[in-house]
C-alpha cells in the first residue's frame, strides 16, 4: 500500500470517528436554533472568502468573476437563505390523518438527521457543488465530510480553509485529495452519501454504498438534448442556448449538449446563434468571458471529439480553435451516429446542430438513449412542448430557457437513472439528508379483534 493511500485511510478514518462519536448527542442538541446558527456561520465564512474563491477559480480554470458570482456564490447564498427561512416548517413533524384500520391512533412523520454524511464533489462547479449539498445536510441536522475535487486544487484549498474556519471537525470537515481519498472515504459506513459527478464514478459510489447499505443521492450527467421547434422565438433560443452552452466553457452538467432544430427555422436559428455568440464572445478563443478547459486531458478529449467527427464527415461551421486550453464556441454540423460526439457527453463548448422534420424522430432518438439530466424545448406552442414532455423522460425540463431550473430553490434538482438518483435543493435537499420516521401511537384501545383468539370480526375487515 502506498504511503499516500495509508495517509488517506488514516485521515478519513479519524474524521469519520470524530463525527460518529458526537452523533448521538447531536441528535438531541442540534435543533432549529443550532442549525440556523450553522447556516449563518457558513454564510459569513463564504462572504469572508469571496475574493479568495473568485481568485481560486480564476487560477483553476480561468472562470470569469461574473460567472463565479452568478453560478457559484449566488446559488449557494440563495440556498442558505431559503433553508433558513423555511427550516422551522421543514422540521415540524407532519401529522397524518388516521385510516379506518388505524382508528384510535395518532400518526406523524418526523424528519430526522440521517447521521454522518459524505459529500463528494466534482470540479466543474467546484464551490457550489461542494457547499450547496452541505447547506441541505446541515439544515437536516447532519454532520458531513466533504471531498472536493482534486482537479480544481486552488478552489478545494479555499473550500477546506472555509470549512475549518466555520465549523468544528465533529460537525463538518473537508478532506482534499483524488481517487485515493474518495476510496478511503467510501470504505467507511456513512449514513448517507451525496455524490455529484460522472455516471461511471456514480456506479462505483453506489457499489461502495451497497456494502454498508448507506443511502445515496447521485447527481450525475449525460447528454441534454435541446429542441428548437418550428414556432420558436429564434433570438430568445439563441441567447439562452449560447449562455447555457458556453458559460463555464460548456463544462456544465445541464448545458445543452446538442441541438435538434426544425428544418423550417434552421437558417434563421443559426444566424441568430452566430450573432449572439459574436456579441457575447467575439471571434476566436480568447474572450475574457470564456472559462478555460480544466486540464490538458479534457482539452485533448475535446480536440479528439472534433477530430473524430470531422474525419467521419462532420463540418465545423463556427469556431474550433483551441489556444492555451481556451476553446472558441464551436458549432458543428452533419453529425452521424458513428461519431463519438454523437454519444459521449461533450462537456465543453462544442455544439452539434442537427435538423429534423418530424418531432417523433427526435423523441424516439431521445428515448433510445440514457435518460438525460435536462431537456430543453424552445417553442411558443405550449401544446407542442407538452407533447414532447409526455413522450420523453429527463431529470428536468426547461421551456424557452436553459440551465435556470438549477437556481429555482422550489424545484427538485436531479436526474433519472443514468443521469441521477434522488434530488437536491431546497426542501428536496433537506429531505435527501433526512430520514422520514413514521410514528404511530395508540391513544385508545382500538381494533381488539386483531388479537387472538380470532373472531369472525376479523372477516369484517376485508369488507373495508
Ligand atoms: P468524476 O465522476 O470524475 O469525479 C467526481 C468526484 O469523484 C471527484 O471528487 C473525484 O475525485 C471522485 N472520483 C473520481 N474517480 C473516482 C473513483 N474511481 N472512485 C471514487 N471517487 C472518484 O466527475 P467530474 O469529472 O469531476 O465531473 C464531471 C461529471 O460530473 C460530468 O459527467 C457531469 O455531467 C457531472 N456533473 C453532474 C452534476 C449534477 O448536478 N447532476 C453537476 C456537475 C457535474
Amino acid at each position: 500500500m502506498t504511503d499516500m493511500k495509508t495517509s488517506f485511510i488514516d485521515q478519513a478514518g479519524a474524521a469519520f470517528a470524530c463525527q460518529s462519536a458526537s452523533i448521538v448527542e447531536r441528535r438531541q442538541t442540534f435543533g432549529l436554533a443550532e442549525r440556523q446558527d450553522a447556516l449563518d456561520c457558513l454564510a459569513t465564512a463564504i462572504r469572508q472568502n469571496e475574493a479568495a474563491l473568485i481568485a481560486a477559480m480564476a487560477t483553476d480554470f480561468g472562470k470569469p468573476e461574473a460567472e463565479v458570482i452568478l453560478t457559484e456564490l449566488v446559488p449557494v447564498m440563495q440556498e442558505i437563505r431559503h433553508a433558513s427561512r423555511h427550516l422551522r416548517r421543514w422540521m415540524r413533524p407532519r401529522r397524518v390523518a388516521p385510516t379506518l384500520v388505524s382508528f384510535g391512533t395518532k400518526a406523524r412523520v418526523r424528519s430526522e438527521a440521517r447521521g454522518v454524511c459524505l459529500i463528494i464533489a466534482p470540479w466543474n462547479y467546484p464551490f457550489s457543488l461542494a457547499i450547496g449539498p452541505l447547506v441541505s445536510a446541515l439544515a437536516a441536522g447532519n454532520s458531513a465530510i466533504i471531498k472536493p475535487s482534486e482537479m480544481t486544487p486552488a478552489t478545494s484549498a479555499v473550500v477546506a480553509h472555509l470549512i475549518k474556519e466555520a465549523f468544528p471537525p465533529d460537525l463538518v470537515t473537508a478532506i482534499e485529495g483524488g481517487v485515493e481519498a474518495s476510496e478511503a472515504l467510501l470504505a467507511l459506513p456513512f449514513d448517507h452519501i451525496f455524490f455529484t459527478g460522472s455516471p461511471a464514478v456514480g456506479k462505483i459510489v453506489m457499489a461502495a454504498a451497497s456494502k454498508t447499505l448507506a443511502s445515496v443521492t447521485l447527481e450525475l450527467g449525460g447528454k441534454s438534448p435541446t429542441i428548437v421547434g418550428p414556432d420558436a422565438d429564434l433570438k430568445q433560443a439563441a441567447s439562452w442556448i449560447s449562455f447555457g452552452k458556453f458559460a463555464n466553457a460548456g463544462q456544465t452538467c445541464i448545458a445543452p449538449d446538442h441541438i435538434f432544430v426544425h428544418a423550417s427555422v434552421k437558417d434563421g436559428f443559426l444566424t441568430a446563434l452566430r450573432d449572439r455568440i459574436a456579441k457575447a464572445y467575439g471571434e476566436g478563443a480568447n474572450s475574457p468571458h470564456l472559462a478555460r478547459i480544466v486540464n490538458d486531458r479534457h482539452a485533448e478529449r475535446l480536440s479528439g471529439l472534433l477530430r473524430d467527427a470531422v474525419a467521419k464527415g462532420a463540418r465545423v461551421s463556427l469556431g474550433g480553435a483551441m489556444q492555451d486550453r481556451h476553446m472558441a464556441p464551436t458549432l458543428i454540423e452533419a453529425i452521424t451516429p458513428e461519431m463519438d460526439i454523437d454519444h459521449e457527453e461533450i462537456f465543453g463548448p462544442i455544439l452539434p446542430i442537427m435538423t429534423y422534420d418530424d418531432i417523433d424522430d427526435v423523441t424516439q432518438r431521445i428515448n433510445a438513449r440514457p435518460k438525460p439530466l435536462a431537456l430543453y424545448i424552445f417553442d411558443k406552442s405550449r401544446e407542442r412542448a407538452e407533447q414532447i414532455i409526455t413522450a420523453t423522460s429527463s431529470g428536468s425540463v426547461g421551456i424557452n430557457l436553459t440551465v435556470a431550473q438549477f437556481t429555482h430553490t422550489g424545484l427538485p434538482f436531479g436526474g433519472v437513472n443514468t443521469s441521477g438518483i434522488g434530488a437536491a435543493h431546497g426542501h428536496d435537499g433537506f429531505r435527501a439528508f433526512s430520514h422520514e420516521r413514521a410514528i404511530l401511537s395508540n391513544h385508545y384501545s382500538s381494533l381488539p379483534m386483531i388479537f387472538p383468539p380470532y373472531t369472525p370480526g376479523v372477516k369484517k375487515l376485508i369488507g373495508l
